[in-house]
């Protein structure tokens, strides 16, 4: 587990969080994460904190609404989301290109995840995946 530095673009949003990106990371061909390219981590609750720019994030929530996820006001990334699953419980989706130290030779070397979340089906990875 390694604290990571993380960011918006503008730096408004700034959050750290305990992560071994080792543990794997997710990629998910729902309507949402397709068109924010999301590349997430799950990290639990105790692990994240938000240092700065609170009031400065706006939150949208879709479909089902399972999860909130969270964007600068000002540049439009979304550095993270809330989520609750039956199976996870209350956990943060990280996303990991907003982790500013973590090494390219870290990221290349994080296993992904395929989910399926246009089908809300979790356990069966997409048929096709090289456009995620
Ligand atoms: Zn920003």
């Amino acid at each position: 587990m390694k604290t990571y530095h993380g960011s918006c673009h503008c730096q408004a949003i700034r959050f750290t969080a305990d992560i071994d990106l080792a543990d794997g990371s997710m990629r998910c061909n729902c309507s949402f994460c397709r068109k924010i390219r999301c590349w997430a981590t799950v990290v639990k609750p105790e692990n994240f904190r938000l240092l700065a720019g609170e009031a400065e994030l706006s939150e949208y929530q879709f479909g089902a609404k399972n999860e909130r996820h969270f964007f600068c006001k000002h540049c439009g990334v979304r550095p993270f989301g809330i989520a609750h699953s039956p199976r996870r419980g209350r956990f943060y989706g990280v996303s990991v290109s907003c982790l500013d130290d973590a090494t390219i030779a870290e990221l290349m070397a994080a296993p992904v995840t395929y989910v399926d979340g246009l089908n809300d089906n979790w356990d069966t990875p997409p048929a096709e995946t090289a456009y995620l």
